[in-house]
C-alpha cells in the first residue's frame, strides 16, 4: 500500500498554506502556522493537525483506510 508522507496544511487563521513531511510513527498534535504564529491544534475527534488542516491525512488514518 501507498502512504503519502507529504501533507500541505492551511491555517484556519490566515490561509496560509505549507507543505510539510508527517511523522510516520507519531501523531503531530501541534503545528504553530509560520505566517500568523497561531499555534494550531487538531479539530474535535481528530488525532493530528494533519487529519484536521491538511491536505493529506495521517500516515496512521492512511493505513487504517487502505486496510478496510
Ligand atoms: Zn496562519
Amino acid at each position: 500500500m501507498t502512504i503519502i508522507l507529504q501533507s500541505v496544511l492551511t491555517c484556519p487563521q490566515c490561509g496560509h498554506r505549507k507543505a510539510e513531511t508527517m511523522p510516520t510513527d507519531s501523531c503531530q498534535f501541534l503545528y504553530q502556522c509560520e505566517q500568523c504564529q497561531t499555534v494550531l491544534r487538531p479539530a474535535a475527534g481528530d488525532c493530528c493537525v494533519f487529519c484536521s488542516y491538511g491536505s493529506v491525512p495521517c500516515p496512521p488514518k492512511q493505513a487504517e483506510h487502505q486496510g478496510e
